[in-house]
């Protein structure tokens, strides 16, 4: 049944249309874009192309509207329970959400001794801003002590045992991940509020949950989250960060923000349209079947393949996650670089480097392959015999 729901779906991305070619596993690094994005920034360029919040003819009118519109939207989208309260501004992507957020916001916040929590085993766009925010206090004579988020990476998730330690008093500010880029999980974000209590300010990046999955604000309790559109179906160089309202962000908006990328925005709007409509829950249902038949088949394989991090599976009693779409791992006897071209000579797209994960040498890389709504099980079947010839 899930098939024959996919394959309409499918059928909207113009770049996978016409005979079958490699197939685009890289989805975690950017998204491929349905037919209906495309036309909303093309209607949106040949009918209303004007810079928003100036002007007062229609076309800025109508700039202005949508880019105002498209916070409510993104709000709706996220589920966030207050949304008169809260802000969106939009970005290029995660990594600036999160840098305008330690830049913006972070200073403010911060006294003499207190404590940050940040993921040294994440991505770098989740640890470098807030280094950053930690030297520049430092200069003007502020220390901020920062500490590792306890984390545990067989099981791709925070470590329960240790999260204690996030709920010291001088816990100010933690800075999360909701899906690992490298070990696909699912975190545990509410746990961390938990543990941290509901004073100090959790941070979430959310480049690889949003689009994947059902993301409700409402149930994760974080105050600050970012997000990149290009991964969730938009164009490249789109993406929004949301703010609690109640906690006074200090972005500067109008002026300051520049032009916005408003084509950029007509699409994210139109993706977010897509995405709702094609459901998150069935595309992350979609996504786990095709992830699960990968890992199942890799640790059928042990001798030739080691996956890191979680796996998913669909195996009865199996106590691994239950979604995802990401699968990381390693060819014992193959580099990742060399395994990545042998795949594309065999018809596959896949990430094959360290992954811009922090605090990793060059050596230690590895094949990601990433799936998204689009991708077939004939692709994923068909990468699973690929693997099991180069054992
Ligand atoms: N965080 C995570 C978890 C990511 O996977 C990525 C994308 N590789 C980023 C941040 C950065 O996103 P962007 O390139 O859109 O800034």
């Amino acid at each position: 049944r899930l098939a024959a729901w996919q394959s309409p779906l499918r059928a909207q991305f113009p770049i996978l249309a016409g005979p079958p070619g490699p197939a685009y596993l890289d989805s975690a690094a950017t998204a491929q874009k349905p037919q209906a994005v495309l036309d909303a920034v093309g209607i949106y360029l040949t009918t209303a192309n004007a810079n928003s919040g100036r002007g007062s003819y229609p076309w800025a009118n109508t700039t202005t509207a949508l880019v105002e519109g498209a916070r409510d939207r993104v709000k709706a989208f996220l589920g966030d329970p207050d949304p008169d309260r809260s802000r969106v501004h939009f970005t290029s992507g995660t990594s600036e959400g999160l840098r305008t957020v330690a830049r913006d916001w972070l200073p403010a916040l911060l006294r003499d001794g207190d404590e940050i929590f940040v993921p040294y085993e994440d991505h770098e766009a989740n640890l470098a801003p807030w280094l950053e925010a930690r030297d520049l206090l430092a200069r003007q004579g502020v220390r901020i002590r920062v500490r590792a988020l306890p984390y545990q990476a067989s099981s791709g998730d925070y470590d329960a045992r240790l999260l204690a330690e996030l709920a010291g008093p001088r816990t100010r500010f933690v800075a999360a991940t909701h899906v690992h880029h490298v070990y696909g999980a699912d975190m545990n974000v509410h746990r961390l509020r938990e543990a941290v209590g509901p004073d100090a300010v959790i941070c979430l990046d959310a480049a690889q949950s949003v689009g994947h999955q059902q993301v409700s604000l409402a149930g994760l309790d974080v105050d600050f989250l970012a997000f990149s559109g290009h991964k969730a179906l938009a164009l490249p160089g789109t993406g929004a960060v949301w703010a609690r309202g109640a906690r006074g962000p200090a972005f500067r908006p109008g002026g300051w923000e520049g032009t916005p990328n408003t084509a950029g925005v007509a699409g994210l709007v139109a993706a977010l349209d897509w995405l709702e409509e094609a459901g998150p829950d069935r595309i992350a249902r979609w996504t786990t079947a095709l992830t699960a038949l990968l890992t199942d088949a890799l640790s059928r394989m042990p001798a030739a393949y080691e996956v890191l991090g979680c796996r998913t599976s669909l195996a009865a009693g199996s106590e691994v996650q239950r979604r995802g779409s990401i699968v990381t791992f390693r060819h014992r006897g193959i580099s990742a670089q060399d395994l990545g071209f042998v795949l594309y000579s065999r018809g596959f797209m896949v990430r094959s480097d360290g992954h811009c994960q922090a605090g990793r040498s060059v050596r230690e890389t590895s094949v990601r392959v990433s799936v998204h709504v689009y991708n077939t099980l004939e692709e994923m079947e068909g990468l699973v015999d690929t693997l099991a010839d180069l054992q």
